[in-house]
């Protein structure tokens, strides 16, 4: 046989370079997504509801229609090769309308998975795969027999539509009891037990199509305001922790049947164990590090993944703190980027996006260093620098 028969054989049919990949959703994923898709030779079309989104500027196409918009999608869908997403609250179900049209990666169940978290706690409680104790809430369910039976210190989070804490509260006592009755009447939603955290980690997992899998190296992450602040690598944690994280991301890319990348954010108990969080069938915020950090980016693996070319290599080639710059740094203005671009160990990505509002993300910056203590403490340095203008 010869290689490129050997080739196709094991990995199934490519699609190759100067093909079209669609990305639903023109967020900073998308934007990242497309820079890697255009270095490797391929066109992107980007489906968003918002014109001038952060993705449309680097693609060579933006189509602006609504998510359930089934012939904008459909038509969309017939000029791509491959279709994915890169944001989570796309609506599962008009997406069974595009099948046949193109190949959607990963497959529209694993969204409806992911997307839903009373759907997502489930899953992981049917696979048997370790997580903090929850009941679910159906809508117009009873809220506070979950939360009994769950028992205070615990969260409430909605099941659909949250991201970076939106949709959470936390309840501690009987006045966050009543609140939380208000906050979420009605709404199907999930209570969790809140898990006292040593602290938390992700790991981004690829799975090619024909059943390889590769795990990029563990993140430790430190939220501010439940939003992403600083993911550092590699993760200040024991190697078990480590193995057992990366065990947990390869068997939940298996199992799950993903073709592309996904972010499997987890809990690190006081006792060592490792608890799944939370899974997003994309890249992840904490894998932006891989871009400067690893062998091959987060983005680029997502490209080879959904194109069904052999999966690049996550190895670390250096220490990296990452660090989200939100809109809070426009306090007095435009922030000073030449305190990031002086430093020769620092490397700054921006999005595009022109309304810096509190909380949005904006950009990230990576210090790349010998060890990892001194890349988080100029990663801090520079922060601190940058957001003190705010
Ligand atoms: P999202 O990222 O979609 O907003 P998460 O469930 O990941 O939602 O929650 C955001 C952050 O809130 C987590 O990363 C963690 O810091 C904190 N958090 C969420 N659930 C719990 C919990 N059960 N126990 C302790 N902290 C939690
Ligand atoms: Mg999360």
């Amino acid at each position: 046989m010869s290689s490129a028969r050997l080739v196709s054989f094991v990995f199934g049919e490519m699609i190759l370079p100067g093909k079209t990949i669609g990305v639903l959703g023109g967020g900073q994923l998308g934007r990242m997504l497309a820079q890697a898709a255009a270095r490797l030779g391929y066109r992107v079309h980007v489906y968003e509801p918002q014109p001038h989104c952060p993705a449309g500027a680097v693609a060579h196409r933006e189509v602006n229609a609504a998510y359930d918009d089934v012939a904008a999608l459909r038509a969309f869908a017939r000029d791509c090769e491959v279709v994915t997403y890169e944001f989570e609250n796309v609506p599962a179900a008009p997406l069974r309308e595009i099948e046949g049209l193109t190949t959607l990666r990963p497959h529209w169940r694993v969204l409806e998975t992911a997307q839903n978290r009373s759907r997502e706690k489930r899953w992981l409680r049917d696979q048997q795969l370790p997580h903090a104790k929850f009941a679910e809430v159906l809508p117009g369910g009873d809220l506070a027999a979950a939360i009994r039976s769950v028992r205070v210190p615990c969260v409430v989070k909605t099941a659909d539509f949250g991201y970076d804490g939106k949709g959470q509260l936390k309840v501690m006592d009987e006045a966050d009891l009543k609140s939380a009755l208000v906050k979420f009447r009605g709404l199907p939603a999930v209570v969790e037990q809140f898990i006292p955290f040593a602290c938390e980690v992700s790991a981004v997992v690829a799975r090619a199509a024909n059943g390889d899998v590769r795990v990029f190296p563990i993140a430790e992450n430190i939220h501010t305001n439940h939003i992403l602040d600083f993911s550092i690598v590699p993760a200040r944690v024991a190697e078990a922790v480590m193995a057992r994280t990366e065990e947990l991301a390869r068997q939940i890319a298996t199992k799950i049947d993903l073709v592309g990348v996904m972010g499997v954010e987890c809990f690190v108990t006081k006792a060592g164990e490792v608890l799944v969080n939370e899974l997003a069938p994309r890249t992840h915020n904490s894998g932006h590090y891989t871009m400067d950090g690893c062998a091959t980016s987060q983005f680029e693996q997502q490209v080879r993944a959904i194109c069904g070319l052999p999966l690049g290599d996550p190895t670390l080639i250096t220490p990296c703190v990452m660090v989200n710059i939100l809109g809070d740094a426009w306090g007095k203005g435009e922030p000073k980027w030449d305190l990031i671009l002086a430093e020769p160990s620092a490397r700054l990505h921006l999005y595009g996006k022109s309304e810096p509002r509190p909380g949005r993300k904006m950009g990230h910056f990576t210090v790349c260093a010998r060890d990892v203590e001194t890349a988080l403490a100029k990663a801090r340095e520079l922060k601190d620098a940058l957001f003190a203008q705010g």
